[in-house]
């Protein structure tokens, strides 16, 4: 017997039938005697649907409102889900964020999670019950709902499978499993049978949604066995319940990957915006003048390129935004002109970020001149690079993504044959 959490994504829950689906896959599981915690997304376009009617209600909106209404979607499938499987003579019922408590931090709108009781779900199981829990909601410490991001529910189902000590975290969504880059991007890309958890951390963060950064997270601190499936096979295809290799993408430790590669994969994150001040004065604390009030209104700056002025005086600077808080940053900085002291603010919203990211990358050499080579080939111009030790990030114009992506992924040798 092992204990295992079942996270099912937006279109595994898109209808009735789905959700008929997905009962099947927790069918199977219960059947092969183990103690089973499922966690649900919203059904496909409903948190969108939820956060579009925040924002027409009032755009400038109180986030623990937003919260109460979008948390709602997640309360309405895990009943669904809940109702299915008791048609199947299951014992299941769902579960709220709050009666758990998933407890969270105060960050309404991306609230971390910040403690789970195992013992409740334990108790649960003991009963042989499969509790269905609502993802992407916590119980904050003002007693209010809080959702914990977009994408969150995937982090509600690490941190359960960590929270009552789980042989297995199942993430299914409507991919079967982690790819060299988006599959909807590149047909050619290929699945990815293992993937270290430092690769797919800077994949979701460099743009593949396809787990949420804080899963990821969550899953290398407290080693959660994670895999990423489809809940769309035949939940009873041969091997579908193989308790020690299910069919989909572990993500594991370096050390469990045999034939390391030097790029794992390719990932893209569209919406940058970029915004270069102009004739910047070359002084000490012009950085901090500028980053500063920013990060205190909460924007996230990403990429950096400052040039080396030519008489010592002025020098240009240039960085990345996500495109949503553009008008903000772009406000914040005229703000602060007198005392940062620029000639001008020029911004380019739609351009996007594509990623090259390999662990191999800290042992060999050229990785970087590659990518540029094979961009210049195809006449994309690059407008920013960023480096660490297992990425290399460029900024590049919007309509060029999917090239830049096709591009990249054949010159690294990952397109399958
Ligand atoms: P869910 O609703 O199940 O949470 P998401 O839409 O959040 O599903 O994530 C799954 C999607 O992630 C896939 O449909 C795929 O288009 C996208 N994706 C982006 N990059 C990758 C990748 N490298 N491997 C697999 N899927 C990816
Ligand atoms: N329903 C939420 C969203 O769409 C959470 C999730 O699906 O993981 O962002
Ligand atoms: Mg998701």
């Amino acid at each position: 017997m092992a204990r295992i959490v079942m996270k099912f994504g937006g279109t595994s829950v898109a209808d009735i039938d789905r959700i008929r689906n997905v009962a099947r896959h927790v069918k199977r599981e219960v059947e092969a005697g183990h103690e089973v915690a499922v966690v649900v997304s919203a059904m496909a376009g409903k948190t969108n649907e939820l956060v579009g009617w925040t924002r027409a209600a009032s755009p400038m909106h109180d986030a623990r409102e937003y919260d109460a209404v979008v948390a709602s979607g997640e309360q309405v499938t895990a009943g669904l889900l809940a109702i299915t499987l008791q048609s199947m003579g299951i014992h299941a019922r769902s579960w709220q964020g709050w009666q758990i408590p998933i407890r969270t931090d105060n960050a309404h709108g991306a609230a971390r999670i910040t403690e789970i009781d195992g013992s409740f779900l334990i108790k649960r199981f003991g009963e042989g019950q499969v509790a269905v829990i609502a993802g992407f909601q916590g119980l904050g410490p003002d007693n209010r709902i809080a959702t914990l991001g977009r994408g969150g529910s995937d982090t509600s189902a690490v941190a359960i499978a960590a929270a009552v000590k789980a042989d297995r975290c199942d993430i299914y969504t409507d991919v079967d499993g982690v790819y060299t880059t988006d599959p909807r991007v590149e047909p050619k890309a290929r699945r990815l049978a293992k993937i270290s958890f430092e690769e797919m951390l800077e994949m979701a963060s460099l743009g593949a949604k396809v787990l949420q950064v804080r899963s990821v997270e969550l899953a290398m601190v407290h080693k959660v066995r994670t895999f990423v499936r489809s809940s769309f096979e035949d939940p009873d295809a041969p091997g579908m319940g193989d308790l020690i290799n299910p069919p989909g993408t572990l993500i594991c430790d370096e050390e469990e990957i045999v034939e390391q590669q030097v790029v794992t994969g390719i990932a893209y994150a569209k919406d940058e915006a970029q915004v270069s001040l102009r004739r910047v004065a070359d002084r000490p604390g012009v950085s901090a003048a500028i980053f500063g009030p920013l990060a205190e209104s909460h924007i996230n700056v990403d990429m950096i390129v400052q040039n080396i002025s030519e008489d010592g005086s002025k020098t240009d600077m240039t960085f990345t935004v996500p495109t949503g808080d553009l008008d903000k940053a772009v406000a914040v900085l005229e703000k602060v002109k007198p005392e940062v002291g620029f000639d001008a603010i020029q911004s380019e919203a739609g351009l996007v970020k594509v990623s090259v990211i390999g662990i191999g990358m800290r042992s060999h050499a050229g990785v970087a001149a590659t990518a540029f080579r094979a961009l210049a080939d195809k006449g994309i111009n690059i407008r920013a690079i960023t480096t660490s030790e297992i990425k290399i990030s460029i900024l590049i114009d919007g309509p060029y993504a999917e090239l830049a992506v096709r591009t990249l992924h054949s010159v690294y040798g990952l397109d399958k044959h």
